[in-house]
C-alpha cells in the first residue's frame, strides 16, 4: 500500500498513510516551503509509506529542515526515530513540556496502546531521539520565504502545538471531525491530559485567528473555518451534558462510556466502527476523567 497525498495549496500537501490500512484515519501536512517541513511524521508502521509520498513530491530526506511533532502521542509521533534518520539535517521541533517524552516515549506508548486495544499493536514500535536532535518550538518558526506561526493548544494533551502557515491553520488534534456521535464531532478528548476548560479556551482562541482553513489530523482540511470550531465548540459541551446525568445517577465512568456509546454513536462511521469505537470509549473517558478533576479542585 501506498501513501494517498492531496493538494491543500501551492506548498501544502495532505499525506494519508493509511495508518490500520484505512484511508481518512491519519492527515499528515508536508509544507514544501524554502525550508521543507513534516508537520507530525505518524506511527513507525507507516514510516515507509510517508517517506515514499514525500520522495514522489520530488524531495530527498535531507531536504527536509523540520520534523514537527504538534503532541507526543503516538499516532503522530512514533515514527519519528526513522524519520529523523531519513532527513538527517532536520531539527525535530517539540514543545518544551513534550521534549522529555520524546526523548524517553515509554509512557505516552504504553497509553496508548492500551487504549486502542487490538489496534494498539499494529502501530509499530515507538523509539525515542537524543536531546541534540530537538528543536524547542519557538513562537515563529523560520520557512526561510516566510515565518510560520506557533500557537499552543494544550487542551488535547498539555504540550500541543498547532502552526499557522500563512493562512492555513495546521491544527493537529485541536479538534476532531472523524468520529459522529448522532450529529455531533467526538471531541479529541483522549486520556490521559484532556484538559475540558483548556479545549474550550483553544477554540474559542483560534475563532478570532485570521485563517482561510483548519487542517485537522483526524482528519482533513476544513475551508468552512467558523462552523468547523462552533460546531466543535457545540459538541464538546454536548458530550460533557449528556455525561453529567449519567454520573450523577452512580454510573461508573466505564458505564457511563459504554451507555453513551450504546445511545449515540453512530453505526456508520468514515472508519471501520470498531476502530470508531475504542476511540469514542477513550475520548469520553477523557473527557470524564477531566470533569472529575476539576470538581475535585473545586472540593
Ligand atoms: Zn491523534
Amino acid at each position: 500500500m501506498e501513501a494517498t497525498v492531496q493538494k491543500i495549496n501551492n506548498r501544502i500537501h495532505l499525506i494519508d498513510p493509511l495508518v490500520f490500512d484505512t484511508q481518512g484515519y491519519l492527515a499528515l501536512y508536508f509544507v514544501s516551503s524554502e525550508k521543507p517541513l513534516l508537520f507530525d511524521v505518524g506511527p513507525s508502521s507507516v514510516s515507509d509509506r510517508v517517506i515514499g509520498a514525500i520522495e514522489g513530491l520530488g524531495f530527498k530526506g535531507s531536504d527536509l529542515q523540520y520534523l514537527f511533532i504538534s503532541h507526543v502521542h503516538t499516532d503522530h509521533a512514533g515514527g519519528v526515530r526513522r524519520l529523523s534518520e531519513w532527513a538527517p539535517n532536520a531539527k525535530v521541533v517539540v514543545a518544551q513540556s513534550g521534549a522529555r517524552h520524546l526523548i524517553d516515549p515509554t509512557k505516552t506508548y504504553q497509553s496508548f496502546v492500551s487504549l486502542l486495544q487490538e489496534y494498539g499493536s499494529r502501530v509499530g514500535d515507538f523509539k525515542g531521539l537524543s536531546q541534540d536532535r530537538l528543536l524547542m518550538a519557538p513562537v515563529e518558526l523560520d520557512l526561510g520565504s516566510e515565518q510560520a506561526r506557533v500557537i499552543a493548544a494544550s487542551g488535547h494533551a498539555h504540550h500541543q502545538i498547532c502552526l499557522k502557515v500563512g493562512r492555513h491553520l495546521l491544527a493537529a488534534d485541536l479538534m476532531g471531525s472523524q468520529i459522529m456521535l448522532d450529529n455531533h464531532y467526538l471531541p479529541t478528548s483522549a486520556p490521559p491530559s484532556f484538559d475540558y476548560l483548556k479545549y474550550n479556551e483553544d477554540l474559542d482562541r483560534v475563532l478570532s485567528l485570521d485563517i482561510d482553513s483548519i487542517c485537522l489530523a483526524h482528519y482533513g482540511a476544513h475551508p468552512d473555518v467558523t462552523t468547523l470550531i462552533t460546531d466543535s465548540i457545540d459538541s464538546v459541551k454536548w458530550l460533557r451534558a449528556q455525561v453529567d446525568p449519567l454520573l450523577k445517577e452512580g454510573l461508573s465512568p466505564e458505564e457511563a462510556s459504554e451507555a453513551m456509546i450504546r445511545r449515540h454513536l453512530r453505526s456508520e462511521q468514515r472508519i471501520p466502527y470498531r476502530l470508531a469505537y475504542l476511540h469514542a470509549r477513550a475520548n469520553i473517558l477523557g473527557l470524564i476523567g477531566s470533569l472529575q478533576r476539576i470538581q475535585a479542585s473545586r472540593g
